[in-house]
């Protein structure tokens, strides 16, 4: 496992240039690394960044075609919303994106802390003997 913190872009990037950028920035690790391909991709994507899952796994399974990511299992960790207040003191985690304000005394707060993210977390690369097996059972 290799740990990126990878940042892939804005939140109102349409999924297909999202899934063409995890391909890129995780084919080049793929690259250096030496590695013949991925087995997992992890992501970690806010609730507010506006991203649709299912939509982005399939755009992913498109460009990923061909590529060192071709077939690798795509792990999303969804990250909640979180918004600071002032009256509590501390950051809050938000129940539902109707309502921006703090779930505990109700102060309405736009210091959103969390929830907007688009990082590619880490990648699991294939282990190159495991291949080398592969090949001598057939
Ligand atoms: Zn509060």
């Amino acid at each position: 496992m290799k740990q990126l913190g990878v940042e892939l872009g804005g939140h109102l990037m349409h999924e297909l240039s999202i899934a063409s950028r995890i391909v890129e920035v995780a084919g080049d690790h793929c690259r250096d690394a030496g590695a013949v391909r991925a087995v997992a991709i992890t992501l970690r994507i806010g609730r507010l960044s506006c991203v649709h899952e299912d939509a982005l796994r399939f755009s992913f399974g498109l460009v990923s075609e061909g590529t060192p990511l071709a077939g690798a299992e795509l792990r999303i960790i969804h990250v909640p919303p979180t918004i600071w207040c002032g009256p509590c003191g501390r950051e809050v985690e938000l129940p539902s994106l109707q309502k921006f304000a703090c779930p505990i005394c109700g102060t309405p707060s736009g210091d959103i802390r969390a929830g907007r993210e688009l990082d590619l977390e880490s990648i699991e690369l294939a282990d190159e003997r495991s291949t080398v097996t592969e090949d001598a059972i057939r």
